[in-house]
């Protein structure tokens, strides 16, 4: 294919994001492209890490502010990467104490310049047991009704994120054990397949 992909994926903690990436850059490192898998958290925890913060799901308990500064850092960094495919792995909304806060500001959004926004979601219960299912993360134990709320604020700023940089947007749902077929989705999307 022609140029190379910068795919923004967003969605809610939980939803199957990482789960869904790592399985599509098998895939595409199997067919001789080159892929590199961003999870925009990581680059982030390596800064902060600085500062004294080594749990991922502490980062979001940081004054906003210094969020900022590590956040605008991560999105330098991410920018000079380069491969076929760069999958970055991100949120399109992070609840802070001070608030919902933007993961894709307008500078950050610039700085990433992406080729395809995709969103991953999945049913609110599906998020709410995937979440206490899985031992390896400090995931928020949330009422339906404000994961709900979350999820129309993604979609609200997956659509901005859209409008700003020309890229299209996707919804790929992840449903009950169909991370396989969310995959391949994915890949189609992204003209990876
Ligand atoms: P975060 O934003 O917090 O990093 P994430 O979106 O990357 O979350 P994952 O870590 O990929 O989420 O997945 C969360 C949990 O859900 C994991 O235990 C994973 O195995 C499980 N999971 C992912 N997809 C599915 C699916 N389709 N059906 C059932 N469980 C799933
Ligand atoms: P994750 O591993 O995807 O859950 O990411 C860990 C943490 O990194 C998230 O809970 C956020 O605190 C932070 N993070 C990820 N992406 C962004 C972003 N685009 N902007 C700000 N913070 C982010
Ligand atoms: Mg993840």
């Amino acid at each position: 294919m022609a140029g190379h992909s910068r795919v923004l994926v967003g969605g809610l903690p939980g939803v199957g994001k990482t789960t869904i990436l790592s399985r599509a850059a098998e895939s595409i490192r199997a067919s001789s492209r080159s892929v590199l898998l961003v999870v925009f958290g990581s680059v982030m925890l390596d800064e902060a890490k600085k500062l004294g913060v080594s749990d991922r799901d502490r980062l979001r308990f940081l004054p906003v502010e210094t969020q900022r500064q590590l956040q605008l850092k991560a999105a330098k960094k991410i920018y000079d990467m380069q491969a076929d495919f760069v999958l970055i792995d991100t949120h399109f909304v992070i609840r802070t104490p001070e608030g919902f806060w933007p993961g894709l500001p307008i500078e950050v959004l610039k700085t990433l310049n992406p080729t395809h926004i995709v969103m991953i979601q999945a049913a609110v219960q599906s998020i709410l047991s995937r979440r206490r299912n899985d031992p390896t993360r400090k995931r928020d134990e949330e009422r339906p009704e404000d994961i709900e709320a979350e999820l129309e604020l993604s979609r609200q700023f997956m659509v901005i994120a859209s409008a700003e940089t020309g890229a299209p947007m996707k919804i790929i749902n992840n449903e009950e054990s169909g991370a396989e077929l969310a995959m391949k989705e994915f890949l189609s999307t992204i003209r990876a397949e």
